[in-house]
């Protein structure tokens, strides 16, 4: 079933996408095709499939899945988010300029320092929230834009219309982090980005059980290229966990629902905190770039970062470590909530006066509101803070 043909809302297309009953006994839930290898009735005369690494049917339901939830032509599956990254990456050739956000995930900030720049090509880091420093850094060899909007984990918002324009202009491709929003937030094929990048991980999964990453894309050329590095490359997800990301797609739209709600009552409740000193949300109205959250948002989601009044590392350390409800790890993006300190966790991978130069600084906690009873996150939080 197509959501484009049918015009179904979103509610329903997460529970129908990729679903079509298995062609073999009637299954409503796609079977798990575990399985290498496809038995060939003559060489080379065969049912589409060949060999797991280039087709899995159960793979294959939920890229079908992925395309319909971003309203995309199509999807393609990756073994992690950092794995559908190193795919967009290896479009370029060397020499040829990336201009990404100065605060982003860190994971892809090490891919593109560590292992692609070593390669010849080249990153420009600028702060994207003003689109206009992307355009001033736009050179003849720019062949890549990548923002990642709302950024982790200081909530930023870039103008993804107004980038687009950019990228058009110069003649390269737009890809979009779209991880901390959901496609039920935010949809970037929609307001002109190339490429929609998801850490299927968080999300999407939903239930901090599995790691896998998604493209989405709508031109036919962009994804034969992109599906020639799948294969080639090799990140592809294994069946049990293809199946694991289509159940948890189908309750997306509930989740998210709770998710927003929770985050907004976190979000107030620690604002009103007399010991906390700064909240990072990108729902109150005074956020440096509400005006576009409100444009290209549907809600504002469950993720926030906050400071306290005092503001040493010990002080976050102490708090880090006494919630119950939120568990000390990194992630985010499942049913439960999770806290987290980005700059010895998740941020770890970024030198320490580039995090602090954007903004990032030590004594910074990040927090995942999950769907639980938020009268106990809140009393969690509460007890925490002390
Ligand atoms: C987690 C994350 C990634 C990386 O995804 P993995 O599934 O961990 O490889 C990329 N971008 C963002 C925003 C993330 O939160």
């Amino acid at each position: 079933m197509s959501n484009q043909e049918n015009n179904l809302r979103l509610g329903t297309t997460y529970i129908h996408a990729g679903a079509e009953p298995d062609p073999s006994t009637g299954a409503i839930m796609t079977p798990i095709y575990q399985t290498s290898t496809y038995v060939q009735q003559a060489p080379g005369v065969n049912k589409g499939f060949e060999y797991a690494r280039s087709q899995n049917p159960t793979r294959k339901a939920l890229e079908e899945a992925y395309a319909q939830i971003e309203q995309a032509k199509y999807g393609l599956a990756f073994s992690s988010g950092v794995a559908a990254t190193d795919a967009v990456i290896k479009l370029l050739e060397p020499g040829d300029e990336v201009i990404a956000a100065n605060d982003m995930y860190g994971g892809t900030y090490r891919l593109f320092t560590k292992i692609f720049a070593k390669f010849g090509i080249k990153f420009i880091y600028v702060d994207t929230t003003d689109a206009t420093n992307i355009s001033k850094a736009v050179t003849a060899k720019t062949k890549l834009i990548w923002i990642e909007t709302p950024t982790n984990p200081l909530m930023n918002i870039t103008d993804i219309s107004a980038v687009a324009e950019i990228s058009k202009k110069a003649n390269a491709i737009l890809c979009v982090d779209n991880t901390f929003a959901s496609p039920y937030l935010q949809n970037p094929l929609t307001l002109g980005a190339d490429i929609v990048m998801h850490s299927a991980t968080k999300y999407l999964g939903g239930h901090s059980d599995l790691i896998q990453g998604c493209l989405m894309m709508n031109d036919t050329d962009l994804r034969e290229q992109l599906y020639f590095i799948q294969k080639s490359s090799g990140a592809v997800p294994g069946p049990m966990d293809c199946f694991l990301v289509l159940r948890g797609i189908k309750t997306l739209h509930v989740r998210m629902q709770r998710h927003c709600e929770n985050g907004e009552k976190v979000a107030h409740f620690l604002r009103n905190h007399p010991k906390v000193k700064r909240v990072y949300w990108c729902g109150f109205e005074d956020h440096h770039n509400y005006s576009i959250a409100k444009k290209q948002m549907r809600g504002f989601g469950g993720m926030m970062s906050f400071t306290l009044q005092d503001d040493s590392v010990e002080n976050a350390k102490r708090v880090l470590s006494s919630t119950k409800v939120f568990s000390l790890a990194e992630s985010l993006g499942g049913v439960e909530s999770l806290i987290n300190h980005p700059a010895s966790m998740t941020h770890a991978s970024i030198p320490r006066e580039e995090r602090i130069k954007n903004g990032l600084t030590d004594s910074l906690i990040r927090l995942s509101v999950g769907i639980e009873d938020v009268e106990d996150l809140i009393e969690d939080l509460n007890q925490a803070i002390g």
